[in-house]
């Protein structure tokens, strides 16, 4: 096909954390399709989404142009709109009516209200450069920490027990390592699906002969390659996990020279695990003691092991204990800091680790220095040359409370869909209609962006120059391929004309002045430049120099902590939020499809996606299906405490008995309605892989 190309242009790819590299091959400014290069995280392999994934910028519901609310359409009413004519509820709008309307809202609740009435929602869709100047934005123009991103709803309870534990919030090691290791415990994450091209690696790593062991509620086609399949029962990790390391200390299989080198706690830990025999967490787990006994002995003798873990482990109110338990589990066999051996969670967007180290979160500066450390603050505060607010600000789900009692009336909402993405749904949507102002930057009149009173349009990835880091730690950078369509504009400039609308006079001409500046604030990667990045294409972080070639491997002497020594924290078990009784008495548990990505605004709008998956399903076991009479492809109603939806039924094998599986991307029937907004205490992460539910037959 080359002939018929006009160019090709070498970026990454945008939807997970992978971070695959790929060409654009473009025509008449269009890309026709995209290849895979040959990037660390990818060795030229793409999965479906990267392959097929990029018509949805050329979609006809794109927005090209600046939309302001009509006079008299009330934001409730969002369920007349129609994203491909916005105009029945929109009109438009000038860019420089758009902007000073969008700035002047904010700014008068600013004025009135003080900073704290605002908050903003960055993406873990853009650039570094992008969340690095909203982060900056809010917190010196806005003058508040209440900013944050979809972090919240991923991997924030993992970061918070790898700070308190190991001083860093990063992966430990690159997910290619699973190549050097002989044991790969997969738990809580489904990676064929959610992380196609890093799950080749682990699959080649099993077929050359690594033990593959998988924990995991639901059962998935990785398993096919595995030693063990542990389908234990939901929310029940920390119970696994304990006996497991019940079974290490009992029999012996500690590694004692790393515990007393390199670790904190260990006693008070031990005590802990006294009562967390397999026998007594059976019926918990649902899992034999003989097949705990195995997998812990396994996993305790391998010369090397190395953990992954996804949402299945994060997105519960134990979230952060079930972290600390892997971690616990790693450091008493010394499982860290050598080849082949680690911890990684495996991040979800294709720069929820970027996003989050540039700060577009309430709690931490760039590189994770606290806000409320006053030698931190005052150091940032000459470096911007502006005051900063002292407390640390609300989360995700804490920003919606807010809204709900009255204490914050205006968001600037960058490339996030709360109204689809955010647990017990209809709560967070009444908030967004309850905002006195409500901007929001995106490609397409979303769930969200209908009920704001500006919709600026903005840049999509394959539009922009910028970096993205991925779960790896690999800086890597896109080039734009194709030309903005209509009037849309880069999301640097419109975050830029609404800082100089509120007193910030900023003139970064293009992405490198703002990575320049990042590099001067984040000692992990000030030794890497745009020039090296252009070169290069990716560079590993901590990377302390020019010279040095980036650390793929950290923890190899000590932590990160104050005493460089890792820390034993023992988890008790905490029961799930809400547990199923007679009337609701399903587990509901949420995640994605390979073929879409999170809320749909993307993947719904390219074609060959949608066309493999074009509507919504509920996954349900056989069993489930037989007692209800209902058959594949049947119109079902399940409702939750707090919702309900009709979705149709595929049936699921893989499914335990007394659970179904709901994928989040359609809006048509939106899960969301449904999930439990109980939050995790340490991550502040919603429960949204447990809920009650019932289902009925139409
Ligand atoms: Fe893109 Fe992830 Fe697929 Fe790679 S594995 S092509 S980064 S979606």
């Amino acid at each position: 096909h080359d002939d018929h190309i006009d160019r090709e242009v070498n970026s990454v790819c945008p939807f997970c954390g992978v971070g695959c590299q790929l060409t654009f091959k473009v025509r008449d400014d269009k890309i026709l399709y995209a290849d895979g290069r040959n990037g660390p995280a990818n060795e030229e392999r793409l999965c479906i989404k990267g392959r097929f994934g990029f018509d949805y910028i050329h979609n006809p519901e794109r927005l090209t142009v600046p939309l302001i609310r009509k006079e008299g359409v009330a934001k409730e009413d969002v369920a007349t709109l129609d994203p491909a004519n916005p105009y029945t509820h929109f009109r438009e709008a000038s860019w420089e009516e758009a902007l000073d309307f969008a700035a002047s809202g904010l700014r008068k609740v600013r004025d009135e209200k003080g900073g704290g009435a605002l908050a903003g929602f960055g993406s873990a869709k853009g650039s570094n450069e992008e969340a690095y100047l909203f982060q900056k934005l809010v917190r010196i123009g806005f003058g508040t920490n209440n900013v944050d991103h979809c972090t919240r709803l991923c991997h924030a309870s993992s970061v918070a027990a790898l700070l308190e534990t190991v001083g860093s919030g990063a992966v430990s090691a690159p997910f290619n390592e699973a190549e050097n290791a002989d044991v790969i415990m997969v738990i809580g994450s489904n990676p064929t699906i959610n992380h196609p091209v890093a799950a080749t690696f682990f699959k080649n790593a099993a077929k050359k002969g690594a033990k593959l062991i998988i924990i995991d509620p639901r059962g998935q086609s990785l398993s096919r390659h595995a030693k063990y399949m542990l389908q234990e029962k939901p929310g029940t990790d920390v119970a696994l996990l304990n006996s497991m390391m019940h079974v290490i200390v009992k029999e012996d299989l500690t590694d004692k020279d790393y515990i007393k080198n390199h670790t904190e706690n260990f006693e008070e830990l031990k005590v802990h695990l006294e009562e967390f025999s397999p026998e007594a967490m059976e019926p918990v787990t649902g899992i034999s003691p003989d097949l705990i006994r195995e997998v812990a002995r396994e996993f305790a003798k391998a010369k090397a092991a190395i953990i992954f873990w996804g949402m299945g482990i994060s997105q519960h109110v134990h979230g952060t204990d079930n972290s600390r338990c892997l971690i616990s589990l790693a450091l008493m066999t010394g499982q860290v800091g050598r080849p082949g051996t680690g911890l990684h969670p495996l991040r979800g967007q294709n720069n929820v680790q970027g996003a989050s180290d540039v700060a577009l979160i309430p709690m931490f500066l760039p590189d994770y220095q606290s806000v409320e450390d006053p030698a931190i603050r005052e150091k940032f505060e000459r470096f911007w040359g502006a005051e900063l607010d002292p407390k640390k600000g609300l989360t995700v789900v804490e920003i919606t409370e807010a809204v709900h009692r009255g204490e914050i009336n205006a968001m600037y909402i960058m490339g996030e869909n709360p109204a689809m993405s955010d647990p017990n749904v209809s709560h967070a949507r009444q908030a967004l209609a309850m905002l006195d102002h409500l901007v929001v930057q995106d490609l397409f009149v979303t769930e969200t962006a209908a009920y704001a009173d500006v919709i600026l349009p903005a840049s999509a990835w394959p539009e922009k120059d910028g970096t993205v880091t991925n779960t790896n730690r690999q800086v890597q950078i896109g080039r734009a391929a194709v030309p903005l369509p209509g009037d849309a504009r880069q999301d640097l400039w419109i975050i830029q004309e609404i800082a100089r609308r509120l007193g910030l006079d900023w003139h970064y001409d293009h992405p490198k002045d703002v990575f320049a500046e990042m590099t001067q604030t984040m000692d992990s990667i000030k030794g890497i430049s745009w020039e090296r990045l252009e070169a290069a294409d990716s560079v590993i972080y901590p990377c302390e120099s020019p010279e040095d070639p980036g650390q793929p491997l950290i923890f190899t002497e000590d932590f990160p902590t104050a005493n460089g020594l890792g820390k034993f924290v023992p988890a008790s078990l905490i029961s799930p939020d809400e547990i199923p009784d007679k009337n609701f008495p399903i587990v509901l548990t949420t995640g994605r499809l390979l073929e879409h990505w999170h809320t749909g605004s993307m993947t719904r709008r390219a074609s060959v996606l949608d066309a493999v998956e074009p509507e919504p399903i509920v996954h349900m076991p056989p069993a489930m299906m037989e007692q209800l009479d209902a058959a594949p492809g049947d119109l079902v109603t399940i409702r939750s405490r707090r919702g309900e939806i009709d979705i149709r039924v595929r049936v699921d094998g893989a499914v335990q008995n007394g659970m179904i599986f709901i994928p989040f991307c359609y809006a048509e029937a939106a899960v969301n309605l449904l999930t439990n907004d109980a939050l995790d205490p340490f991550g502040k992460i919603a429960e949204v892989k447990f809920c009650a539910v019932n289902v009925e037959r139409k």
